[in-house]
């Protein structure tokens, strides 16, 4: 067996994201909750699925352990070929940089910082320079539709705007996958239906693989395959192709 840390590829027959017999158990003061009990699917390139379940269902900890952000208690989460379940703290940090987009609940937006230099910021993290981000971060504004909102302080967005200024946030980097945690969950309705317009929009220019989870099934519906998930457990529920 190969040393923890080292990364190998792994044949996931043409899948993007596999997740394999992924368990989550929580430990706390001797109290054991199994968040997700063998979760087990699988993502292709440019698929865009919903995983939609309650509140307590294990669709957090499942996007933790698929962001890299958690480690399963077993199983094993291959995405583009390697086992994240297998790297170590820096090589997880560098799969999360270079693979994973992620658009967050409240949004995660630098309040005192404009859109643009919102949007700027992860690009340039990432050894961008800052004229090229400056240009790139303009153009993926512009196509979610955010042109006259540029120089807008982000704490003087409506919060549909945010949300798209978030998703700008997470495609700056061009992952290749995009996860999104309840990204509607404060909207009012016309705000999330265009929040998603334009996240479809995204999926269709860029063929972006994508993976949204929520408790809202209109939401849900968006995408082109919903996998349910009660309990911890994962069952596929219907296909739009
Ligand atoms: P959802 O996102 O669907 O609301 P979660 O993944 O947040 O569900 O939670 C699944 C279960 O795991 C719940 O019973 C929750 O209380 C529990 N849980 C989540 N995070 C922790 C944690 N850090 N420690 C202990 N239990 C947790």
């Amino acid at each position: 067996m190969p040393a923890k840390g080292t990364v190998r590829t792994i044949d996931t027959n043409g899948a993007l994201l596999s997740v394999r017999g992924a368990f989550k158990i929580y430990k706390e003061n001797d109290i054991e909750t199994v968040a997700l009990r063998g979760a087990e699917f699988d993502i292709a390139p440019g698929e865009f699925v919903a995983i939609q379940g309650r509140s307590g269902a294990g669709k957090t900890t499942l996007l933790n352990l698929i962001g890299g952000l958690d480690t399963p208690s077993a199983g094993q989460i291959i995405l583009a070929g390697h086992d994240i379940t297998r790297m170590d703290e820096a090589q997880r940090a560098t799969y999360r940089r270079q693979h994973i987009g992620v658009v967050f609940q409240t949004g995660n937006l630098i309040p005192f910082l404009t859109a643009l230099e919102n949007v700027m910021q992860p690009m340039t993290w990432n050894g961008t320079s800052a004229s090229t981000a400056r240009q790139q971060a303009t153009q993926l504004l512009t196509n979610l539709g955010l042109s006259e909102r540029l120089n807008h302080k982000a704490n003087e967005l409506s919060g549909g705007e945010a949300q798209r200024v978030g998703i700008a946030i997470a495609l700056a980097n061009e992952p290749n996958l995009l996860l999104a945690d309840e990204l509607t969950g404060e909207l009012d309705t016309v705000t999330t239906e265009q929040v998603m317009d334009t996240l479809q929009v995204v999926h269709a220019r860029r063929n972006m693989t994508m993976l949204v989870v929520t408790h809202n099934r209109r939401v849900a519906a968006r995408a082109q395959r919903v996998l349910h998930i009660a309990d911890g457990v994962i069952s596929e529920e219907t296909s739009h192709d």
